[in-house]
């Protein structure tokens, strides 16, 4: 495996993800659009999974101008969509590739920014949904699809509060520790067992609108842009990390 700074620095052949079919939650903006335009640039077929269409179409339209391999819109709602959505998704890949060899979780949201002695149960719910038990019961179901593949790579979003709590970050913390106990657990699972490999990112403070949410006040100048974060995301969902897996991964120094 490759030390921290030489994933950060990671620069992959230009089709380091030639014949690799990855699905990535969130594609519409910040870092998962980032993410879905990189893997595309490096040769992937894309399924470009969010809520908003419009976004999503947005960035399927930027791919297929740039003459790069045609992706697929997965529209989905992470907090309404069922075990059962996830079951019909896994048909859908089985039926048009025959496998999936990357999912990349990224999609979340932050929820409020209070002490968890105020911390409204219905937010609380909603964001458990999205940042957790969605990316739960989308990998079960895609785990026989993924299993198709002869290297999968299942990358799930963490960050620093989901290493060491503080203050007033209350669910999104909470979700994102779950986030690493849940790498841990899969990822000792499979160890050794097949072709799947599961690990975490963290992206670091990263410009996006969710940053910009959670510090209002910050120079969002002096953040890395989601383009500048991603060696580390192309490392792990491509070949030069297989035999990676359980662990926790920053993609910048931050
Ligand atoms: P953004 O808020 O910019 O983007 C989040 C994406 O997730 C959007 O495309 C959004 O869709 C999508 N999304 C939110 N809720 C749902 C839902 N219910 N169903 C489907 N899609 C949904 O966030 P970032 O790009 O900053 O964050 C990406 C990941 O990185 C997250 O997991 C975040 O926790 C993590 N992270 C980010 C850091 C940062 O500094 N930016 C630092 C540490 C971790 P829509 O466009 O429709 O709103």
């Amino acid at each position: 495996m490759l030390t921290a700074e030489e994933i950060i620095n990671y620069s992959g052949e230009p089709d380091l993800l030639k014949d690799r079919v990855i699905l990535i939650t969130g594609a519409g903006d910040g870092i998962g659009k980032a993410a879905a335009w990189a893997c595309a640039q490096a040769g992937a077929t894309v399924i470009l999974a969010g809520r908003t269409l419009a976004k999503l179409e947005q960035l399927y339209d930027q791919i297929v101008q740039a003459g790069l391999i045609e992706p697929l819109i997965y529209p989905v709602d992470l907090e309404g969509a069922t075990s059962e959505d996830y079951d019909q998704l896994a048909v859908t890949l089985d039926q048009t590739f025959g496998r999936l060899d990357g999912l990349l979780h990224n999609a979340a949201i932050l929820g409020q920014r209070t002490p968890l002695n105020n911390y409204r149960q219905d937010v609380w719910d909603r964001l458990l949904k999205v940042n957790v038990t969605a990316q739960f019961q989308m990998t079960q179901a895609l785990m026989p699809v993924l299993e198709k593949s002869n290297d999968a790579s299942v990358l799930f979003t963490s960050s620093g509060v989901g290493k060491v709590g503080r203050a007033f970050w209350g669910a999104y913390a909470v979700s994102k520790f779950a986030i690493e106990g849940m790498v841990q657990t899969w990822g000792a699972e499979l160890d050794g067992l097949g072709t799947v490999r599961v690990n975490a990112i963290d992206p670091g403070a990263t410009r996006t609108n969710m940053r910009a949410q959670a510090f209002p006040a910050e120079n969002p100048t002096d953040l890395k842009t989601p383009a500048e974060i991603m060696p580390a995301y192309l490392y792990l969902l491509g070949p030069d990390s297989r035999g990676v897996n359980g662990r926790s991964i920053k993609a910048q120094n931050r």
